[in-house]
């Protein structure tokens, strides 16, 4: 089969490699009709995220059953559905306790060169590193998908690829980030970055009864699309004072509840202009900073952007004098997705209007370097295999 395999950082290539094939008893292998490239995915493209061995990239992908498992009974060759991208085995404690992102079964311990535990148990992830299972990812013509009796949802027909392929992850991401902030009704919600993530997490924000939506990003058309698909207010930090713009918004007090959706991004561009200096620029304050300052006292941040362990920013002063509340982690995706396909099917939420490209997989060297440097007013690129 063709897939798109990462080499090295900033390297990624079309070729060929071997088909997958059924190895546990409860594996489909699926037919891959469309995937798309994640944030998350610029981690490891930027080296941000250590991983030395080739692999498959992509955790957002659908597509049809191709072959099934012997103690698969709930699919069949030729079902057409899409994948949480967090790999879970549906029995474990964890899974049980609807915390799927942290399967005991996914993913086991991974020692670090020196021997000791590099990451705990647990959590495995599709095309994300050795770090998280070593499972190759959805950016391919086929892809073994692992306890696929449990994971995958049927897509109804009358739905295009486009419109129910973010229920993989970024819809849930945004949703999660949002439902962690426990709206009551009419507060107002600040969401840091307006990718992907962010623009979904602005539709939960309404959904989920928000009385005001701020979007917060440097790039201006990210920011004008959020204004035109979701109908938020926006603030660039390159033109206004986040912070107090928002406390300004807000009386004074701050916003009730700040997400961090855009993760080691910010440093990435920091780290950019520092030439590879970990430390933040003198006089420049993190998002996640940003976060703790424009939310109210006794408010809640939500942090879905992905963070390193070398990006420990902890200001726990300000966390304690202002009794902040934070949830962070993978998003809830087997707890959430039926409700989400749910609120598609009814026409509720319109997902397909954040896709900027749809490419041939052929391409997919491009369409790293266009998400990456945000060039062609690329907010997300959906990949075709076929
Ligand atoms: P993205 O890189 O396209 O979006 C990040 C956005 O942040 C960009 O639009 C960028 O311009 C903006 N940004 C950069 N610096 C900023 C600043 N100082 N203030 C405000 N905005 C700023 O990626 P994405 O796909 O939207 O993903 C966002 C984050 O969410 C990533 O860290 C990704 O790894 C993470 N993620 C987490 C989960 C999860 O389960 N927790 C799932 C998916 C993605
Ligand atoms: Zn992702
Ligand atoms: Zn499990």
């Amino acid at each position: 089969m063709k897939a798109a395999v990462f080499h090295k950082v900033g390297d990624i290539r079309y070729e060929t490699m071997d088909d997958p094939k059924i190895e546990q008893s409860r594996d489909v292998v699926l037919r891959v009709t469309s995937t798309a490239i994640c944030g998350s995915d610029l981690h490891i493209y930027d080296g941000f995220l250590p991983q030395l061995r080739n692999e498959v990239l992509g955790h957002e992908f659908m597509g049809i059953v191709e072959e099934v498992g012997k103690d698969v009974t709930n699919l069949k060759k030729g079902d057409r559905v899409v994948v949480p991208f967090t790999i879970a085995c549906g029995k474990c404690f964890f899974c049980q306790n609807h915390h799927e992102m942290h399967c005991e079964n996914s993913n086991p311990e991974f020692y670090g060169p020196d021997g000791g535990v590099l990451t705990e148990k647990g959590g495995g992830l599709f095309g994300y590193s050795d770090l998280y299972g070593g499972y190759n990812g959805g950016q391919a013509q086929y892809v073994r998908v692992p306890y696929a009796d449990y994971g995958l949802r049927h897509v109804p027909e009358e739905l295009k690829d486009e419109q129910v392929l973010f229920l993989s992850d970024i819809f849930p991401t945004g949703w999660s980030s949002i439902e962690w902030g426990e709206l009551k009704g009419g507060e107002t919600v600040a969401i840091f970055g307006s990718g992907p993530v962010g623009l979904m997490a602005q539709k939960s924000a309404w959904i989920q009864g928000a009385g005001r939506v701020i979007a917060i990003d440097p790039v201006n058309y990210r920011l004008e699309r959020a204004r035109r698909v979701n109908k938020v207010e926006t603030l660039n930090p390159h033109e206004v004072d986040v912070i107090e713009a928002i406390r300004n918004m807000t009386d004074g007090r701050g916003a009730d509840l700040c997400v961090d959706a855009v993760g080691m991004e910010a440093e990435r561009s920091i780290l950019d202009k520092a030439k590879a200096v970990i430390n933040l620029e003198k006089g420049t304050v993190s998002v996640l900073e940003q976060c703790f300052q424009a939310v109210r006292r006794g408010g809640i941040v939500s942090v879905v952007g992905v963070y390193g362990a070398m990006f420990d920013n902890f200001p726990v002063g300000r966390i304690f004098d202002k009794g902040i509340t934070i949830k962070q982690g993978q998003s809830f995706v087997h707890k959430n997705i039926d409700h989400l396909l749910d609120l598609v099917v009814q026409g509720k939420v319109v997902l397909d209007d954040i896709v900027s490209h749809v490419l041939p997989l052929t391409e997919i060297s491009r369409a790293y370097d266009i998400f990456k440097k945000k060039e062609d007013d690329c907010t997300k690129v959906i990949l075709k295999p076929f």
